[in-house]
């Protein structure tokens, strides 16, 4: 039998005396049961050097908030000198018992941290620092031996006047890397870090607007430089599709009713024909049959696709040049430029049929970004921002 019971949670110590100190607070005093061991080898060490009173938090006991106060010896090793004493529950300079810490990290993965620092009344600096700490921690390593293709994009940090790039394994979708900037510098060190595994990197998928082209192939003498679907279409949403609506809502002046349609139909222009409601299927047709600007500006969205689901280069290439000429007859402005300006990125584009990287990782990684951003809105503190999105990404095994 266990003839101290207190001993279960605070092991070497027993309860002295306890005071409430008011507000559900409750303060127990401990004191040593017995001579304490040097926190560096572990052997018993009766002689003590000097005694502080340290406060500690640790779980509520039932309904109240727990606070310790316990003495914390420094012991005369005879092998280490003068060292602080193990205590087997309290970390050396921590201020939480460890338990109290492991609920901080468990609730941390399921809630943001004003919540759990409210729920326990601990800071949120507090909160922060345990869920950081154990994000180091649980990081899986990082193994360049099988590396071969690679997604890279850039996000904005706060509001966007600032920026961050990120670098993941195509395959497993692992977050290995992330820095400040967009530039080919900021990038820069990832490659450092590469060393002799960038020879074996085949293909890297990027934004054809970004400055990360250049530097990889700097460093990376057989990589393939693959633009990504995703971010080619969402520019095509913008730059043709918004612009031809704007436009031919601004020629339906006189017809308001058709000019409304017009106007309300963003969503269903740049949405999956996959993801719209049957009811919504029927508005687009209506849309399409009555506007042929629109009509065309739309299947050639679909087209576009296409291009990234050639089984060889050359059937790409030929998709291109048809392609290119309906873009070319349709008379419309905005869709001409578009395809100018992408004509130079052809054979990034034609790529994608030797290394088809799926582009939802790019997009799952980018959507993945923008919540963890939201959830850990006023950090400030870029470096747990940055440890939060490669936790999120830890990549499948091959
Ligand atoms: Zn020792």
């Amino acid at each position: 039998m266990q003839s101290n019971l207190w001993e279960l949670f605070w092991e070497g110590y027993k309860i002295d005396s306890w005071q409430e100190l008011g507000e559900g607070a409750l303060r127990i005093r401990l004191v040593a049961t017995g001579d304490g061991a040097c926190g560096g080898c572990g052997a018993l060490a009766p002689q003590v050097h000097e005694t502080q009173w340290r406060r500690v938090r640790d779980l509520d006991l039932l309904d109240r908030r727990l606070w310790l106060e316990l003495p914390v010896r420094r012991v005369c090793c005879p092998r280490c000198g003068v060292k602080r004493e193990r205590i087997a529950w309290l970390g050396e300079h921590q201020r939480l018992a460890h338990r109290l810490v492991r609920q901080v990290e468990a609730l941390c993965r399921v809630l943001p941290i004003q919540h759990v620092a409210r729920h326990l009344g601990l800071s949120w600096h507090t909160v922060k620092r345990i869920d950081k700490a154990r994000l180091q921690r649980e990081l899986p390593p990082l193994d360049y031996r099988s590396l071969r293709r690679l997604v890279m994009d850039e996000f904005a940090l706060h509001k966007g006047h600032r920026y961050a790039s990120v670098i993941a394994d195509a395959e497993t979708r692992q977050v290995l890397w992330i820095g400040e900037g967009r530039s080919r510098e900021a990038v820069r060190p990832f490659f450092q870090e590469l060393g002799a595994h960038c020879a074996q990197i085949e293909a890297v998928a990027m934004d054809q607007n970004s400055a990360f082209d250049l530097e990889v192939k700097a460093h990376c003498p057989n990589a393939e430089v693959v633009y990504d679907l995703f971010h080619i279409v969402a520019k095509y949403g913008r730059e043709v599709i918004d612009r031809v609506r704007v436009d031919q809502a601004n020629a339906l002046r006189e017809d308001k009713p058709a000019r409304q349609a017009v106007k309300r139909s963003r969503w269903l222009l740049l949405r999956n024909r996959d993801n719209l409601s049957d009811d919504q299927a029927t508005r687009l047709d209506a849309l399409m049959s009555l506007n042929a600007p629109l009509a065309q500006v739309y299947i050639l969205k679909d087209q576009l696709k296409e291009l990234w689901r050639c089984p060889s280069p050359w059937s790409a290439y030929r998709l291109w040049r048809a392609w290119w000429r309906m873009a070319q007859q349709s008379g419309l402005k905005p869709l001409i430029a578009f395809a100018r300006k992408l004509k130079p990125y052809l054979r990034g584009i034609l790529a994608s049929a030797r290394f088809p990287l799926n582009t939802s990782v790019l997009e799952g990684i980018n959507n993945k970004i923008k919540v963890i951003k939201r959830m850990a809105y006023g950090y400030r503190d870029t470096e747990y921002f940055f440890l939060k999105i490669k936790y999120a990404f830890p990549g499948i095994r091959r």
